[in-house]
């Protein structure tokens, strides 16, 4: 498929699309005619990409996770995940907070050891 129903089915404009191309994340192949031809393996190269970013990841960070033989790339991963798994703790330390704001009866959050207990959690 052309760029265009390529960055629809993605929900990108195509300039997104370009610019990974332009970084060497996801190239796609070209007709003969010299078009970019999206296929159902790009689009699924995409989509990660996609998500990868929603992670925060850095589009050479996603470049090297995407190319099973770049220098370094179990290193990038690794630290990724290492940021995403403290990422996950505040999160779920934040979800617990909020379900005790919810019931907190202490008129100042450093006399509540719930409340003092998350603001020290940092
Ligand atoms: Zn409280």
């Amino acid at each position: 498929m052309r760029i265009g129903e390529a960055a629809r089915q993605l929900g990108v404009e195509t300039h997104v699309l370009r610019h990974w191309e332009d970084r060497g994340v996801v190239v796609p192949a070209r007709t003969p005619q010299g078009y970019r031809d999206y296929d159902e393996e790009t689009l699924a190269r995409l989509r990660v990409v996609r998500q990868c970013q929603q992670a925060g990841m850095s589009l050479e960070q996603i470049r090297l996770v995407m190319h099973r033989a770049a220098d370094g790339r179990d290193a990038v991963i690794r630290e990724h995940q290492t940021r995403v798994r403290d990422q996950l703790r505040t999160l779920e330390r934040t979800a617990t907070f909020l379900d005790h704001v919810l019931t907190c009866r202490h008129s100042l959050m450093s006399r509540c050891p719930g409340c003092s207990a998350y603001a020290g959690s940092g």
